[in-house]
């Protein structure tokens, strides 16, 4: 699958469009895919977190979340254009997942955020067959393997953060019948509207992160990672 690769970190360089085809003829041959989005701040914590890095690279689909990735691309003459955060992907599975028939599990943040995420979903993809849910401090994994493989899950989508979500994917994915996984973060949170997003206005400009510093303040620290970030991909040969 096509992909570009900075710092050693692996994106996805295929449209979204091609990215969701690809899912769905490997749900048909019953193969599993895993979903994580990529970020500068990921980027520069995988420098030093091999472990991190592990995970991303062995994702079958790094989606170019955030600006920076894209202007990584376009230095580099490479070929992404466009972002595609974590949420926006999650969405266009659950449409997937309402056309095509798949049975959905979501998995963390706290009980009232994540039952109130189903309901959203719910609401916004009438049809959709969500058979369960978690919240994310539950840890028997054992019964909730069993659990999601006899609800027959097709896609599971486990907000933990990251990388708790994503070892716990990677831990556990041998032994669930699920052919989707998508590390998802806080897009619970934003689900069931306890965050919101930028206006319209801020992404399109890709300025989703003024928006964020303006709303939260002490996020600077993470933000410096954009600059680092760009200033390595400018100054790496
Ligand atoms: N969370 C969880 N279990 C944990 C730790 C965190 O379910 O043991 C949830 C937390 O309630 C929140 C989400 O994980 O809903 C954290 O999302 P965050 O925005 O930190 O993730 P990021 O998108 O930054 O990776």
């Amino acid at each position: 699958m096509k992909k570009e690769t900075y710092l050693g970190v692996n994106v996805s360089a295929l449209p979204e469009q091609a990215m969701l085809e690809v899912i769905k003829s490997r749900v048909q041959s019953g193969e599993q895919s895993t979903v994580i989005a990529v970020n500068p701040e990921k980027f520069i914590a995988s420098q030093s977190n091999e472990t991190l890095k592990r995970l991303i690279n062995h994702s079958t689909f790094q989606i170019p979340d955030g600006i920076g990735v894209i202007l990584a691309s376009r230095l580099k003459g490479g070929t992404i254009r466009s972002r595609i955060t974590g949420v926006d992907f999650m969405q266009k599975l659950l449409k997937l997942a309402t056309i095509e028939g798949y049975n959905v599990f979501f998995y963390g943040a706290k009980e009232e955020v994540v039952s109130k995420a189903v309901k959203s979903a719910e609401d916004t993809y009438p049809g959709i067959q969500i058979v369960g849910y978690e919240n994310g401090y539950y840890n028997d994994e054992d019964a909730l393997i069993k659990r999601i493989n006899e609800l027959k899950s097709d896609m599971l989508f486990v907000a933990m953060g990251s990388p708790k979500q994503e070892l716990w994917i990677e831990r556990n994915m041998s032994r669930l019948n699920v052919k989707v996984f998508q590390g998802v973060g806080g897009s619970f949170d934003v689900l069931a509207g306890h965050v919101k997003r930028a206006p319209v206005f801020y992404q399109k400009l890709g300025l989703e992160w003024l928006y964020r510093l303006m709303k939260e303040p002490k996020r600077w620290k993470r933000q410096l990672a954009l600059p680092k970030f760009l200033l390595k991909i400018i100054f790496n040969k």
